[in-house]
C-alpha cells in the first residue's frame, strides 16, 4: 500500500517509516499540516497516519478538509495521551481509527493492515485472484496451492495489479503505488518485474496495453 505519515516528531517518524517499509509499503513522510493537505489533494494514498499536534495546521483541520473534499482514504489518528478529547473530535470528523502514543509498532502495523483491508471491502487478510492468493502480512504468494517465490518488489507489483484488476493502470500509476517520493525505480525495473511475474505465474496474467500500461483481468 502507499502510506502517508504526517508526524513532526523526528524519532517517531523515522521509526514508522522504517517499520512500514519493512512491511513492503511505499511510504511518504510529511512533517506539517499544510504540506499534508496539499499532498492529499494531489496524490492518492491507501492509508494516512495523522498526528494531531502538527506545525502550521493541526491534524484535525487536515482531516476536516480532507473529508470536506469528499476523500474517503482511511485515516488513523496518532494522538498523545493529553489530547484524548481530540480523539473523539477526530472520530466525529471521519477518522477511521486512532492510536494513543506511545504505542507498540506491531499494533500499529496490524491496524494499518486492517484499514487497508476495510478499504478494499475484504474481511480476510488475504487477497484472492482466481488461483492466486496473496498474504500481505507474510509477503507470500501461492498459486494453485504452491508457494511462488517473489521478491518484495515483484510481490508489491502483483498486489497493486490484482487490487486494481479490470482497470488498466498506467506506468505512472503503478510506480506511484509502489514507490514513495524518495525512491525512484530504475528505468525498465517495472518491465523486468512484469517479465518475472509472467514467467513465475503464467504469461496471460498481466497484459501490456500498448502505450498505456498494464492490465490484470478480473478473475
Ligand atoms: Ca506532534
Amino acid at each position: 500500500m502507499r502510506i502517508l505519515i504526517v508526524e513532526d516528531d523526528e524519532l517517531l517518524g523515522e521509526g514508522l517509516v522504517t517499520a512500514l517499509k519493512r512491511q513492503d509499503h511505499a511510504v511518504d513522510w510529511l512533517r506539517d499540516g499544510v504540506s499534508a493537505s496539499a499532498a492529499l489533494v494531489s496524490e492518492e494514498f491507501d492509508v494516512v497516519l495523522l498526528d494531531l499536534g502538527l506545525p502550521r495546521q493541526d491534524g484535525l483541520s487536515v482531516l476536516a478538509k480532507l473529508r470536506a473534499a469528499g476523500q474517503r482514504v482511511p485515516v488513523l489518528i496518532l494522538t498523545a495521551r493529553d489530547q484524548l478529547g481530540d480523539k473523539v473530535k477526530g472520530l466525529d470528523l471521519g477518522a477511521d481509527d486512532y492510536l494513543v502514543k506511545p504505542f507498540e509498532l506491531p499494533e500499529l502495523l496490524a491496524r494499518v493492515r486492517a484499514l487497508g483491508r476495510r478499504a478494499r471491502g475484504q474481511a480476510r487478510n488475504q487477497i484472492v485472484h482466481g488461483e492466486i492468493v496473496l498474504d500481505p502480512a507474510a509477503c507470500q504468494c501461492t498459486w494453485q496451492g504452491r508457494i511462488i517465490d517473489l521478491p518484495r518488489k515483484e510481490f508489491t507489483l502483483l498486489r497493486v495489479l490484482i487490487e486494481n484488476a479490470g482497470r488498466v493502470l498506467t506506468r505512472e500509476a503503478v510506480v506511484q503505488k509502489m514507490y514513495g517520493w524518495d525512491e525512484d525505480p530504475e528505468s525498465n525495473a517495472l518491465e523486468v518485474y512484469v517479465h518475472h511475474l509472467r514467467r513465475k505465474l503464467y504469461p496471460e496474467l498481466i497484459r501490456t496495453v500498448r502505450g498505456v500500461g498494464y492490465l490484470v483481468e478480473p478473475p
